[in-house]
């Protein structure tokens, strides 16, 4: 599970999210809308401490994030627990961003063996298995450049789920990919979320939104407009600025 509380993030004199409370619970999938720039990939990013927050709090299950309680106060956690936190949060972009010079299975054991201290062969068996999971068994000897968009978007995720995440955090995984690639991703993603991973998904992808997720949080100019069930806030959305976008964007 994922809570925000009260969550501010600025850059500089900029504030890009104002106030952000936010719950996804264990086995939860709430897909993010809203207009370019109203800060929903910066919230994902906090989640994994890609972006530090200005103030509030974030918690993954029962753990705070970047902190911990000392006494009555708050203490920065060492790089060394920033990162085991940030293992096990999965992570896959917008652009598929595979290590060019390694293999398909190369990519995915890499995560495991260097900071999980996995054995070479287990790594690749666990590997082959999220291959045939991700339907690119026959791939794993592959370089990504000899990958379609889609393929290799299938492989960032393959690569994200080795390091046994308890949440996975998308971030327009198919906006970058040839319409007719869109979707063999989400299909993936779909698979994914009916299997009972947490995920929080920025998406533009509404059809998506509207078949797999269970909540859909609509955010405008840094702040949470509306959430709720992905039916309600896609066709009776309350906010009139979420009715307008929902409609620009339909
Ligand atoms: P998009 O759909 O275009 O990705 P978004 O809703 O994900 O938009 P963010 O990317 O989170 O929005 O951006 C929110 C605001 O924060 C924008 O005004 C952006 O310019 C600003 N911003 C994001 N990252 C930085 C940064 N590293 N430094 C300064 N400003 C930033």
């Amino acid at each position: 599970s994922v809570t925000y509380q009260n969550v501010n993030k600025h850059f500089g004199d900029h504030q890009v999210l104002f106030d952000v409370s936010l719950d996804v619970a264990a086995g939860e999938v709430v897909c993010l809308i809203g207009p370019s720039g109203s800060g929903k990939t910066t919230l994902l990013r906090c989640a994994n401490q890609l972006e530090e927050i200005s103030s509030g709090l974030i918690w993954i299950g029962d753990e705070l994030i970047g902190v911990k309680q000392a006494g009555d106060r708050l203490e920065v956690l060492s790089e060394r627990e920033k990162a085991r936190q940030r293992q096990s949060i999965g992570m896959v972009f917008q652009r598929f961003n595979l290590f060019p010079h390694m293999t398909v299975l190369q990519n995915i054991i890499e995560g495991p063996t260097r900071v999980g201290r996995v054995k070479r062969d287990a790594a690749e068996a666990q590997a082959m298995s999220l291959l045939e999971r991700v339907g690119l068994r026959s791939k794993s000897g592959a370089y990504p450049a000899h990958l379609s968009g889609g393929q290799q978007q299938r492989v960032a995720i393959a690569r994200a789920l080795a390091m046994n995440p308890s949440l996975m955090l998308f971030d327009e995984p198919t906006s970058a990919l040839d319409p007719e690639l869109v979707g063999e991703v989400l299909e993936v993603m779909r698979e994914l979320a009916s299997a009972g991973m947490t995920m929080m998904v920025v998406t533009h992808e509404l059809g998506f939104a509207r078949e797999v997720a269970d909540r859909v949080v609509f955010m405008d100019q840094g702040r949470v407009l509306e959430s709720g069930p992905a039916e309600k806030v896609l066709t009776q959305p309350a906010d009139p600025r979420c009715q307008a976008f929902i409609e620009r964007v339909l």
